[in-house]
């Protein structure tokens, strides 16, 4: 005699802590920077600033969702909720790109072959 078996329903995810919907502000800014500054800003892409020096903030922007604060400081982040306004839309929803037709009397004319790799090609580029 076979015991009956016992199916058990999967596990629930454990309760998570509350996800962190909070904006990481980022300021745009000018800075005023000496020559000297500017060779190693150009070099690196960055530098030092000098200690208690005021910069100027052109706009405060959220690092992920990249809107203003201005806009949503009162709002949740919404590239953590859901990125996709950042991606044009659901991807599952859109058309899939159509290819173009070549007409019916088209005639493929073969040419030369064109080196697009390499140094070769580079030096050999035509304007
Ligand atoms: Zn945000």
């Amino acid at each position: 005699m076979s015991t009956p078996s016992v199916t058990h329903a999967p596990e629930l995810p454990a309760e998570t802590e509350p996800v962190d919907l909070s904006h990481e502000w980022v300021a745009n800014a000018q800075v005023k920077i000496d020559p000297k500054t500017a060779k190693i800003a150009d070099f690196r892409g960055s530098f030092r600033t000098k200690l208690e020096q005021r910069i100027d903030v052109l706009d405060v922007m959220c690092l992920h969702c990249r809107r203003h604060f201005e806009d949503v400081a009162d709002q949740d982040c919404e590239a953590k909720i859901d990125n996709q306004h950042l991606i044009g839309g659901d991807q599952r929803e859109r058309p899939k790109r159509r290819k173009e037709r070549m007409a019916a009397n088209a005639v493929i004319v073969p040419g030369p072959r064109i080196n697009r790799r390499g140094i070769d090609a580079v030096l050999n580029r035509e304007a």
